[in-house]
């Protein structure tokens, strides 16, 4: 395990062995077919939750977000903890964020660590890296040996860096899940970790673009998440771009100013309070809040994820509120949702 600034392999070895002999277990099996076979908007009736036009599947071809956990911290039901995945043309690229429950959600998409470029957290919550280890854990399994980046915050007071973190998850000699050691060197039938520390003072710190990968681009943005350090992502493939917020408060002004007028594809906002009195403050934006920045970004749609029984508690007034600013369609992702781009 070592940190570096820049990726040092392609995975294209990994991902032609993927393509011509592990078809299905790269995610075939639940990713290709009638692709395009989408329906209309739907609203969840129960719930009166508007939801996004979503296709059967995701597509085998070109590129797909899918959100594979929507929730928070808490335990509420059929979310689990934030991440996402990144498909294009059928492979899982990019996984963002491995909170509590996403290692399921992972295996119910159909990823496979073999064909993944890299690996981002936003911060370190546990509803954001809380099964990282299990990702990692079953990777282990797969053979694969081209070195994985992993890229995450600096460092804070109750909150190791993204390097630290590694070290003390899977550190060879005294790591919790030292077996897995592995992955520090390369050893034991696992690929060598790359972890790149991405500076956020506080959330005022400069973007980071990441060399990841020719077939998109990503930028890694600070943003201001209380006393963590944390980061939202912006990724760019093709014509297409989406924005994931991360956990980021009001606070986060450089991400907003930086951002501004950008017209994103999809805005993934983190969903957490519902600005009503009583809630939480300091840690995330209010509905209105989330409203100001998509009017600021003009997105073309609005997802909102990390949702909780909190945040959806009061939904019609937090979709108004969101509306003083920002009149784009909104949607509320659940687990497994798949956004084509
Ligand atoms: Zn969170
Ligand atoms: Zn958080």
């Amino acid at each position: 395990m070592r940190a570096l600034t820049k990726r040092s392999a392609s995975t294209k070895a990994a991902l032609a062995l993927c393509a011509s002999s592990l078809l299905t277990a790269c995610g075939a099996a639940s990713i290709g077919g009638d692709a395009q076979a989408a329906v209309a908007d739907t609203t969840d009736v129960a719930a009166n939750i508007p939801r996004g036009e979503q296709p059967a599947k995701c597509p085998s071809e070109g590129a797909a977000l899918q959100v594979l956990g929507s929730g928070g911290p808490i335990a509420e039901a059929d979310r689990a903890g934030t991440s996402y995945l990144l498909w294009i043309d059928g492979e899982a690229r990019l996984l963002i964020d491995a909170g509590s429950g996403s290692f399921l959600r992972f295996a119910q998409a159909g990823g496979k660590m073999a064909t993944l470029d890299a690996i981002f957290l936003t911060h370190l919550h546990a509803d954001h890296a809380g099964d990282l280890v299990d990702v990692l854990n079953t990777g282990g399994f797969e053979g694969r040996m081209e070195p994985l980046t992993i890229v995450g915050p600096n460092a804070a007071p109750r909150f190791p860096g993204m390097a630290s973190f590694m070290q003390r998850l899977i550190g060879k000699a005294d790591g919790a899940f030292a077996y897995n050691g592995g992955y520090q060197d390369g050893t034991e039938n696992k690929p060598e970790l790359i972890v790149r520390e991405v500076e956020t003072d506080e959330g005022a710190g400069a973007p980071v673009g990441l060399d990841i990968s020719n077939d998109y681009s990503v930028m890694a943005h600070p943003v201001h998440h209380g006393p963590v350090p944390a980061l939202g992502y912006v990724v760019e493939v093709g014509d297409a771009n989406f924005v994931i917020t991360g956990d980021q408060s009001f606070l986060s002004e450089r991400f907003a100013s930086d951002l501004a007028g950008s017209n994103p594809t999809i805005l993934f906002a983190h969903h957490v309070i519902n600005g009503q009195p009583g809630q939480p403050r300091g840690l995330h934006r209010t509905p209105e809040q989330i409203g100001e920045l998509a009017g600021a970004m003009k997105p073309a749609r609005v997802v909102l994820t990390h949702n909780m029984k909190r945040s959806l508690d009061d939904l019609d007034n937090g979709l108004a509120a969101i509306a003083q600013n920002y009149t784009g369609p909104v949607s509320v992702a659940q687990d497994l949702d798949c956004y084509a781009l």
